[in-house]
């Protein structure tokens, strides 16, 4: 494609578009964009024809690469079938049999499926599940909701109250319901669990929900914690009667090594939200899944059914991919492969410690993650200066702040998982040497 093509493409995009964060003067004065035209396995390919390797899978979305061609394919098929019709009062066979499959693969004692549009809406649709629960089964007074500090969970006001990071949280501070953030244990297990125990020790009675990150806080820097802590909130939540509400927008569909982070516990919560990689990078598409208990919650008359529900709801060509996507996991093993995948990954990035610039390198599963030297935080600019490095050499590596990470398609090739390793060493090392 010409440079005319790129050209016409940044005029119209520095011209009318406005970018998820992102400082728009720096980008409209300094940034020169990544143009992508097509992508394909665990390259984006721009409008010049370079590829590049996808180091986040675009924000951990493409599990099984860009452009499957069963999901594409299945994707086709559907559009000349059915494009949509809602879910109110009305049902399809996407949505029907994809819930069906869903619970099939989901940790045991999850059963009821609610589907929406993305990650934000999945852990909407959890909290305000939860707290419709509680108002009309015997408790009102449930209305406290605990998360943690560092945490994410998506982008509405809602659940930007659950969210635990302060630079994200700062600009709607006076607009957010009241949540409890409690210490992480990402930076330190037994502090994490005695203030867990003291806060529902003293309010477990009023508590509508935990709400988690299972074992990674992932947008505030691939911050890991061990399993422990899911175990112990676990029991806590049960002997409290509050509810524990797994986040696994990220975590879910293998990315930590199993199907569910949760099944590192193992634990069952009584909601787990699903979205990403779910429909396997291609559509907007999310799960809430719970279980019969709180289904039941819900029985009765008109005013006790769950008043929720976003218009493209169990969207069918959404709900389509997301059935070929699990199809694709069962008969191409995409588990199995990517546990040796994972070591490959993990090895590669342990060779990163030993340059000056590293420090605190660790991972799980397909994550692996470092911290440059210097201040920490989302805002702290080191991390871009590798992804420019990188960009150069044909890598696509978006940071957070401080924090390089790689979390690839589950079923990126060895020659690219090892080509794309290398330029990661490559680019941090060129920081160092700045
Ligand atoms: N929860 C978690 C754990 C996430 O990482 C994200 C997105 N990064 C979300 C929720 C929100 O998902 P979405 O961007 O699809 O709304």
């Amino acid at each position: 494609m010409s440079i005319g093509h790129r050209e016409r493409v940044l005029a119209a995009d520095k011209r009318y578009l406005w970018h998820p964060y992102t400082a728009m003067e720096r980008y409209i004065n300094e940034t020169n964009p990544l143009v992508v035209e097509r992508a394909e396995g665990s390259r984006l390919f721009d409008v010049d024809g370079r590829s590049y390797i996808d180091g986040n899978a675009q924000w951990w979305t493409a599990l099984l690469g860009h452009n499957h061609p069963r999901l594409t394919q299945a994707l086709r098929e559907q559009t000349l079938l059915l494009c949509h019709t809602s879910l109110a009062g009305v049902t399809h066979e996407a949505a029907a049999l994809f819930a069906e499959e869903l619970v099939q693969v989901a940790p045991q004692g999850l059963s009821k499926v609610f589907l929406s549009d993305n990650g934000s809406t999945a852990v909407e649709a959890a909290i305000k599940l939860c707290a419709q629960y509680w108002a009309q089964n015997g408790a009102p007074e449930r209305t406290r909701f605990v998360s943690l500090k560092g945490a994410f969970h998506g982008e509405t006001l809602g659940v930007s109250a659950l969210g635990g990071m302060s630079e994200f949280r700062a600009p709607f501070e006076p607009l957010l319901f009241c949540c409890t953030h409690l210490a992480s244990p990402a930076d330190g297990l037994e502090h994490a669990l005695s203030e867990l125990e003291r806060e529902l020790d003293e309010h477990g009675a009023r508590t509508a929900a935990i709400v988690l990150e299972p074992l990674v806080q992932g947008a505030s820097g691939m911050r890991i914690y061990a399993p422990e802590y899911l175990l112990r909130a676990r029991e806590l939540a049960d002997a409290c009667g509050a509810l524990l509400v797994l986040d696994e927008v990220f975590t879910g569909y293998g990315r930590t090594g199993r199907m569910w982070a949760a099944d590192h516990g193992p634990i069952v919560p009584d909601v787990l939200c699903s979205a990403k990689g779910l429909s396997g990078g291609l559509l907007p598409f999310a799960a809430t899944l719970t279980t019969e208990r709180l289904f039941e919650g819900f029985w009765g008359s008109d005013a006790r059914a769950f008043f929720y529900g976003h218009t493209f709801a169990g969207n069918p060509l959404g709900a389509r991919v997301a059935r070929e996507v699990l199809a694709v996991y069962r008969d191409e093993s995409i588990l199995e492969h990517a546990s040796v995948k994972a070591k490959r990954l993990q090895d590669g990035f342990l060779r990163l410690a030993e340059l000056e610039n590293v420090r605190n390198v660790r991972g799980l599963g397909m994550i692996a993650a470092l911290d440059l030297a210097g201040g920490p935080g989302y805002l702290e600019r080191s991390g871009w200066r590798v992804y420019n490095e990188a960009l150069r050499r044909g890598a696509y590596v978006r940071p957070l702040g401080q924090v390089v990470y790689l979390t690839p398609p589950l079923n990126i090739s060895d020659a690219d998982l090892d080509e794309l390793l290398d330029i990661v060493y490559e680019s941090v090392a060129a920081v160092a040497a700045d």
